[in-house]
């Protein structure tokens, strides 16, 4: 099923739901629903709507709220947190195979060795919006922005974390996430030591995804398919 998306303040309690800017344009001069034709909305939160186009302007679509179907909430979060990648198109492959292979959140942080560059958070927001309605997921994952390695432990306090490392040999810990859980990747020139160290203070463990040294974008994708499906 295809559907849209609104964020909370664009719903007006169980009544109507808004669609404004790019999504109603694409909506209306793209795809052509118009008013009386049925949308499916979704609101990030669990709940797929089944909406009627009630009244349309530039740029704005209002729609009555009908039925739903829901998904329960994740029982245990599973976050990925990633170094900043400096160049921008595997970044962005990184964070949309995350949302695709069900991270609950992702948390993007500026490691010792990420190469300091501009996060276009809202860019970043779009894509990760994008991968929720193309995978079909209910919940859409949050983006959480942090300045070290630091402030993510301090943000993630009672988390299992688990960071893929290419130093290690531990390869066999694939029973699964049983409690709320984030999974490390660095971003091109790896972790620091200080960030190694910083981590087994923090009680976590490493994991290796074999011999060879992955790009940071491909242990994304390697990390969270041994850990989220399993
Ligand atoms: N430090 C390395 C490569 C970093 S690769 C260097 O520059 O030589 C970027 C990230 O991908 C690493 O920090 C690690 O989290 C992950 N990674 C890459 N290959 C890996 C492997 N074989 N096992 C586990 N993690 C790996």
């Amino acid at each position: 099923m295809n559907y849209f998306y609104a964020p909370p303040e664009q719903w007006n309690g169980e009544q109507s739901v808004e669609i404004i800017g790019q999504e109603a344009q694409h909506i209306l001069k793209v795809l052509r629903y118009n008013v009386g034709d049925t949308i499916h909305i979704a609101n990030g939160r669990g709940r797929i709507y089944e909406c009627k186009i009630e009244s349309v302007a530039k740029q704005l679509l209002t729609a009555t709220i009908g039925t739903f179907i829901e998904e329960e909430a994740p029982k245990i979060a599973k976050v990925l947190a990633l170094g900043v990648i400096k160049i921008r198109d595997r970044f962005e492959f990184a964070i949309e195979k995350a949302v695709e292979l069900g991270a609950t959140e992702i948390c993007i942080f500026n490691a010792d060795h990420t190469q300091r560059t501009k996060i276009n958070e809202g860019r970043l927001n779009l894509l990760i919006l994008s991968a929720f309605k193309q995978s079909g997921r209910f919940w859409l994952p949050d983006l959480v922005i942090k300045d070290s390695l630091d402030e993510v432990y301090s943000h993630y306090k009672n988390h299992s974390n688990i960071m893929a490392h290419e130093k290690t040999t531990i390869t066999d810990r694939t029973s699964g996430l049983i409690k709320d859980s984030v999974l490390f990747v660095g971003p091109e020139g790896g972790f620091s030591e200080r960030e190694l160290k910083l981590h087994s203070q923090n009680g976590g463990e490493f994991i290796s995804l074999g011999k060879n040294r992955l790009r940071a974008e491909t242990a994304v994708t390697a990390l969270l398919s041994q850990y989220l499906f399993s």
